[in-house]
């Protein structure tokens, strides 16, 4: 049994597929889902998903480039939900800032978001599912600062930034990027993350492993990418898919 950390299961692309997708994976051993928010505006799907299967989990959150403000009330209201497992995702992205947006300005929004949803972790006590891109020096020297966080660092692709929160126990979200052949400095650095801080995910509908690349991503892809990391760090597979079973509940206060 394995849980798939990290999916937006609410996004249109599921739309006529959700429910053959949700069984189609759970055929194949995924036992939890887990929904990260991306705009904590729009949340309706998400609780609905969440509240008529006992198998979907979510996050509550405000990702850095949604731009649009973020909604307090609907936080206030769903972070005690008893589905509500985590808070995210939240990051830096610098990569995806717009063209003509004035790039300090943007960063320093993106920093003040950060740190509102940091302190809305520590306040809950319940994790922060963490994305970044083009910004992992600036969000490690972030969150270096804090003692006491929990969380993980969502879709690890290798940056040798970010290994620095293994010393702070921070957990490492892999998925798709693993079976491709251009991630070298993901299947060199990930053997420098002690195994019990690695959590799977697949993103989808983003970042479907090879041999599907040009297929929607969805949950019952995990197995492919336990088995690459398996064959990657030449444990068993059975026996890691029981480490990162447990990882995950020790992550998320989930048993
Ligand atoms: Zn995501």
């Amino acid at each position: 049994m394995i849980t798939d950390t990290h999916i937006h299961i609410d996004r249109k692309e599921y739309n006529s597929i959700r429910e053959e997708m949700l069984n189609r994976s759970r055929k194949v051993g995924i036992e939890r889902f887990i929904i990260p928010t991306v705009d904590s505006n729009k949340v309706s799907k998400i609780v609905e998903l969440s509240e008529n299967n006992n198998d979907i989990y979510f996050a509550i959150g405000h990702h850095s480039n949604t731009i649009e403000k973020i909604n307090d009330k609907n936080i206030t209201d769903l972070i005690s939900h008893k589905k509500c497992i985590a808070i995210g995702e939240c990051g830096l992205d610098w990569f995806r800032i717009k063209k003509g947006i004035n790039k300090n300005e943007e960063k320093k929004r993106q920093i003040k978001l950060l740190k509102q949803q940091i302190f809305l972790s520590m306040e809950s006590n319940k994790p922060l599912i963490l994305h970044t891109r083009g910004a992992e020096k600036e969000i490690a020297e972030l969150l270096y600062e804090y003692n006491n966080l929990k969380g993980v660092i969502h879709c690890y692709v290798g940056s040798k930034e970010l290994l620095r929160l293994i010393e702070k126990g921070f957990y490492f979200g892999i998925g798709g990027v693993l079976t491709y052949k251009s991630a070298k400095d993901l299947k060199k650095n990930i053997k420098k993350i002690p195994i019990d801080k690695l959590v799977l995910e697949t993103d989808g509908p983003f970042l479907t492993p090879e041999p599907y690349r040009k297929k929607i991503n969805e949950s019952s892809y995990i197995p492919i990418i336990l088995n690459e990391l398996s064959n990657i760090l030449g444990k068993n597979k059975i026996e890691l898919e029981k480490i990162i079973e447990e990882n995950t509940n020790r992550l998320f206060n989930l048993s």
